[in-house]
């Protein structure tokens, strides 16, 4: 893969890439990109390998936390750091859905990603997103909210063969996209095949 992309793209292919995710209520995407604007991770909320969708349990509330997702899902920001198809991810930034939790405030300073990228704060109350705020910040990670233009975008694959098109995807981004979509494909794959 050696398409170079901006941040619109960054961002359509963390929203498709949590689009494959089990988890029911909360669908969550995160995208890598290293200094270059070369996408090299990208990940959505799963079960661990080999951990069948199917037999774990996915409610965020129950009696015991045992019955809930809380203790095995990986988050996004995880299996993008370990999806990555470079040596590393260090200086790189990362866009999410999400503010990260504590957990993945580790992950990104430990894995040496230098910014994030996100698009809602909503659990910014929550002690969890309170520790990573303080984390992220001791760390001197930046983090910054993104203010979409479009609160909609339309991939339009009829650009690939030249027809009219109304919408913000130029033929070129289209095709990246369409390239990009199948790794995210390959990643899904590959995750299937270990379960
Ligand atoms: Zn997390």
């Amino acid at each position: 893969m050696t398409t170079y992309l901006g941040t619109s793209i960054s961002w359509r292919l963390q929203f498709l890439s949590a689009q494959r995710s089990k988890d029911p209520r909360t669908q969550v995407g995160a995208c890598i990109v290293n200094p270059e604007n070369k996408i090299v991770g990208i990940g959505y909320n799963g079960m661990p390998i080999g951990c069948n969708d199917d037999i774990m349990p996915w409610g965020r509330n129950a009696d015991d936390i045992l019955d809930t997702k809380q203790l095995y899902v990986c988050h996004a920001e995880l299996n993008a750091v370990l999806n990555k198809n470079s040596a590393d991810v260090k200086n790189c930034r990362i866009y999410v859905a999400l503010f990260p939790c504590n957990e993945c405030a580790k992950v990104v300073i430990q894995s040496g990603i230098k910014e994030v990228i996100y698009y809602s704060d909503k659990y910014s109350h929550k002690k969890e997103f309170i520790a990573s705020r303080r984390l992220l910040d001791t760390a001197g990670i930046t983090c910054r909210q993104y203010q979409p233009e479009r609160r909609r975008v339309v991939i339009d694959f009829s650009a690939i063969e030249g027809r009219d098109h109304s919408e913000s995807t130029s033929p070129a981004e289209t095709a990246a996209v369409t390239e990009l979509l199948q790794d995210v494909n390959k990643v899904s794959l590959s995750v299937a095949d270990r379960v």
